[in-house]
């Protein structure tokens, strides 16, 4: 009979655990058989020891093989997701759904909302007025046939195993783990039925990995998990030194999302989310290779046929698509605050995670899952790294419809930071692996 005790000795030793070990432990914690103190335990050994390639794809199935799993048998072609480990102002979903099914590949998106200081897909959309993010089965799948996306609200029970055993984690100081991290992120790509998986790993100040070399080894791990697993795995590792573009919120990403798709976006965000919307091309099969996606996909914005395809989204899900020629229609805020610069110099530094914190107190983000959102509230950032300014320039612009927001405007002060010296230009995208 095998028993918790056993295994955890097993793996404080480093020894290597098969995948009826990884199983026991894995579902006796989702039914309760086996306690806090012993996953704990079992969590720890894991990040001090760290798993092979192996131990990690068995941690991923058994992860996948804990709830259900999304049949998506009845879309034709292969279905490509796309993954971010999370960002602030991390508005490249919205942006390369329509994107990539304009260039005919079907895209069954299953989004999260936001919690925390990181905002969410679906709260993003639904803050466009009468968009739905609840399909039925049927709807969802019809519409990516007939339309080739569509993209709903998370279902409850994927991959139970990973919503407890991450909670745990997050109390057990074990959350900055490779092996689980990926095969966190990993189970629930695979249970949302990815035929191919496209990766954005970011990295930075604002990122969960704060080094090339850790962002690096997540993705080189979690393309091995793909390719044990027969999921076509590209991870694309980019920069969040500092926000995305330059808005963070909902309606105002909705805005710039909507900036992008008509050729007048920022760089850095047109930049990644073609590299990551080229990637998922190549995965879906109908492009020969990277250059002519990545040709296509520009040719699409220039055009005017990505932003249509935006159109039609909003349309099919039951949204006021007319915000795509009128963004103002889109929901705004009553007060506002502006932070300005206190001396001249050039902008060194942004801190990511403040501007999301801020964004959050200013009622952009749910501090609780039942928190309510205020979809006009938001900071428009003015100064990216680099930029020069003068003192007394408007950094970035927070707003809300709260009255009170004091404890946004302190949270905000330090945000930036000023120096004399040009900072050196870092990459939007360091590396691609596959
Ligand atoms: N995101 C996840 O889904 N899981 C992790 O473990 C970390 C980030």
């Amino acid at each position: 009979m095998m028993r918790a005790v056993d295994i955890i000795e097993k793996k404080k030793q480093n020894e290597v655990l098969n995948k009826d070990e990884i199983d026991f432990m894995v579902q006796g914690y989702t039914k309760d058989e086996i306690p806090d103190y012993q996953m704990s335990a079992f969590l720890m050994t894991i990040y001090f020891n760290g798993m092979n390639t192996d131990e990690i794809a068995n941690l991923t199935e058994s992860f996948v093989n804990s709830g259900d799993q999304v049949d998506l048998s009845g879309i034709e072609g292969i279905k490509v997701d796309k993954h971010s480990t999370g960002g602030v102002g991390d508005k490249i979903s919205l942006i390369v759904i329509p994107l990539v099914a304009e260039a005919g590949i079907p895209v069954a998106k299953m989004s999260g909302r936001g919690l925390g200081h990181t905002g969410g897909t679906i709260d993003k959309l639904e803050s466009i007025k009468g968009f739905k993010t609840e399909l039925t089965n049927k709807e969802f799948i019809d519409n990516v046939n007939k339309h080739k996306m569509a993209i709903v609200g998370q279902t409850s029970n994927l991959t139970p195993a990973d919503k407890k055993i991450y909670a745990l984690r997050d109390v057990t100081a074990t959350i900055d783990s490779i092996p689980l991290i990926a095969s966190s992120i990993m189970s629930k790509k695979i249970a949302s039925g990815a035929d191919a998986i496209v990766l954005d790993v970011k990295v930075g100040s604002g990122a969960f990995m704060k080094t090339l070399d850790d962002a690096k080894k997540l993705a080189e791990t979690m393309v091995n998990i793909g390719k044990s697993l027969n999921r076509d795995t590209i991870a694309v590792i980019t920069n969040m030194d500092q926000p995305l573009g330059h808005e963070v919120g909902n309606a105002n990403e909705v805005k710039e999302a909507i900036k992008v798709l008509s050729g007048k976006g920022s760089e850095d965000e047109t930049e990644i989310a073609l590299a990551i919307a080229g990637n998922m091309c190549v995965l879906g099969g109908t492009f020969k290779d990277y250059e002519s996606a990545y040709k296509y996909l520009k040719d699409s914005i220039h055009t005017g046929k990505a932003l249509d395809k935006f159109k039609e989204l909003i349309r099919i899900q039951g949204g006021d698509e007319r915000v795509v020629d009128n963004p103002e229609l889109l929901p705004s805020a009553k007060n506002s605050y502006n932070l300005l610069a206190s001396e001249d110099g050039y902008i060194e530094e942004i801190d990511a995670e403040a501007i999301g914190i801020t964004a959050m107190l200013l009622g952009a983000g749910r501090r609780t899952k039942e928190d309510k959102i205020d979809y006009g509230a938001g900071i428009t950032i003015n100064k990216k790294i680099g930029n020069l300014v003068k003192k007394g320039d408007i950094l970035c612009l927070l707003r809300t419809n709260l009255d009170e927001f004091n404890e946004a405007i302190d949270r905000i002060q330090g945000a930036f930071v000023i120096s004399d010296k040009k900072p050196e230009t870092k990459p939007y995208i360091y590396h691609i692996i596959k």
